[in-house]
């Protein structure tokens, strides 16, 4: 492993072998010398000493991208000229496929399946937004004469861009591509577990010349960085992905200056089948929804609302291919589900299996580490699934973000749909049925932003992508996307150049 860690490494850039932050257009250790040590989380190994970015670190990144905005000549450059920067950064990541996703499988964990699709995504987020920059934004409106209103969208400014960990890459392109799409200079900093591919990103972003310090890579933790960017009076806007909790204290902290915020936080989607759905397509997305990338998705299926009728059926047909997945290395071709992302992760997960069991929900299958070296050094646990639940367990109500489904049943579609928002959360839900006008009648008494017909999981750069109540403010990708990292300014333009006579002039007597 250690010969596939160096060669995959070897084009960040380092000094005495830690890997160093962008900043203002430069590679700088932090400031204290400070170094963290990243694991694999398929194996334990430490794959890579990155810098550990302090406070100072943030607000040296910070006033770089205030100087790149306020003086520098990215707002001023043509949208054509930033659209042909955005679609090559679009086409480097696509020519580095398979640099980045090993990169990512060994940050992160996940099958190279899952990264190579990661890969992908990120750069067709590029190339939309790119073409994006050059479409009409604008509005007129028909005014009394003799003037003419028109509304023009502006960059913000500074933003303050934070990201978690379980989509390393993408997440860095969601928030970068619409950003500099529209002309803003940014500080992003990623998860202090999964730096790599943004380090190798940002390589792309100074080899391709994007002007110094408009895009900016601070290392570190949450606390320390995240929230200098956070509380930062010279940034703009922070737009963060994470957790609600995070969420919270973000939105606290912006508010010093009244920053504008986007937060795309938790979930605990519902995935509801009712008795007349296709049962092995509904069976199929059941674990697509809650297994892939290991359940650390903030849209995971990560409840199943299964009518009466076909509940008892379903759960053994569930739980007979929950057993046959394949846990293990991401870069062993058979995987596929790899670990959670680290070992106080897999604690977590495990104390909230252990709760559930506590509150009396039937453990069918999983709960545990794998058996050998896999378990032993590995972050991974089997896939779960709990049956016999109540709505009020904390295992239904709390985002566990691990390979552990709840099931729920329901005798009705009233009862699902009131099961089914019955959480904090709104990012995602999905319907199945054959019944077309009862998918639409459920469909729409879904508080959720993001919504499923006989499917579960399929994002696209062109639709919004957030969530409603405590799942978020605000919506990222697509056009709305974009709007968010805009200013709106109307210009109204007298088109007869004459005083307004409203106050006289005593002198010419007007
Ligand atoms: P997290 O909230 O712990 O961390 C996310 C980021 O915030 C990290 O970069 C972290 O360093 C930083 N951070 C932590 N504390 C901070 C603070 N006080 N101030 C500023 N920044 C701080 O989340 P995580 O564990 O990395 O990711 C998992 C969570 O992310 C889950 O809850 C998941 O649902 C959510 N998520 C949501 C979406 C979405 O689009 N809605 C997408 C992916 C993940």
């Amino acid at each position: 492993m250690l010969a596939v860690t160096e060669d995959l490494l070897k084009n960040l850039k380092t000094k005495d072998g830690v890997c160093l932050m962008y900043v203002d257009g430069s590679w700088v250790p932090a400031s204290d010398g400070g170094v963290r040590e990243l694991v694999n989380p398929s194996d334990g190994q430490i794959v890579a000493r990155v810098a550990e970015g302090t406070r100072q670190d943030a607000q040296r990144a910070i006033a770089a991208a205030r100087a790149a905005f306020d003086n520098g000549p990215w707002r001023d450059t043509p949208a054509l000229e930033r659209a042909k920067l955005l679609f090559k950064l679009a086409d480097t990541i696509d020519d580095h496929t398979a640099e980045l996703s090993a990169m990512e499988t060994l940050n992160n964990g996940k099958p190279l399946r899952e990264t190579e699709y990661d890969v992908a995504d990120a750069a067709n987020c590029f190339r939309y937004y790119a073409g994006l920059a050059t479409k009409p934004q604008g509005q007129t409106f028909d005014v009394p004469a003799p003037s003419q209103t028109m509304v023009v969208r502006e960059p913000i400014g500074v933003c303050g861009q934070i990201i978690p960990w379980n989509y390393p890459l993408l997440m860095a392109a969601w928030k970068l591509a619409p950003a500099l799409a529209a002309g803003n200079v940014c500080v992003l900093k990623p998860s202090e577990l999964t730096p790599l591919t943004v380090l190798r990103l940002a390589t792309f972003v100074d080899e391709l010349g994007f002007p110094k310090g408009v895009v900016n890579i601070v290392l570190g933790s949450g606390p320390v960085v995240g929230a200098a960017i956070a509380e930062s009076a010279d940034v703009d806007k922070v737009a963060f992905t994470g957790g609600t909790k995070t969420g919270r204290s973000i939105m606290q902290a912006a508010t010093g200056n009244l920053k504008k915020i986007s937060l795309e936080l938790g979930g605990k989607s519902p995935n509801i089948v009712f008795a007349d759905a296709d049962f092995d397509t509904a069976v199929d997305y059941a674990l697509f929804g809650i297994f892939a990338n290991a359940g650390q998705v903030c849209s995971a299926g990560s409840r199943l609302l299964l009518e009466d009728s076909i509940h008892d059926k379903f759960v053994k047909r569930l739980v007979e291919r929950a057993r046959e997945i394949a846990v293990g290395d991401g870069f062993d071709p058979k995987t596929e589900m790899g670990p959670l992302i680290s070992r106080a992760h897999t604690e977590k997960v495990e104390s909230y299996i252990k709760t559930g069991v506590e509150e009396g929900a039937k453990l069918e299958t999983g709960g545990k580490r794998p058996p050998g070296e896999l378990g032993a050094k590995g972050n991974f646990i089997e896939p779960t699934i709990f049956t016999n639940t109540k709505p009020q367990m904390r295992i239904v109500q709390e985002e566990i973000f691990g390979p552990v489904l709840v099931i729920q049943r329901f005798k009705d579609e009233a009862e699902a749909v009131k099961l089914a928002n019955d959480t904090v959360y709104g990012l995602a839900g999905a319907v199945f049925t054959n019944d077309i006008a009862k998918a639409h009648r459920v469909i729409k008494k879904l508080r959720a932003g993001i919504t499923w017909i006989n499917t579960y999981h399929p994002t696209y750069n062109e639709a919004p992508w957030g969530g409603y109540k405590q799942s978020g403010i605000g919506r990222e990708l697509g056009t709305y996307g974009y709007d968010q990292y805009t200013e709106v300014k109307q210009i109204n333009v007298n088109l007869a150049v004459e005083p307004s006579g409203w106050f006289k002039d005593r002198e010419s007597g007007k």
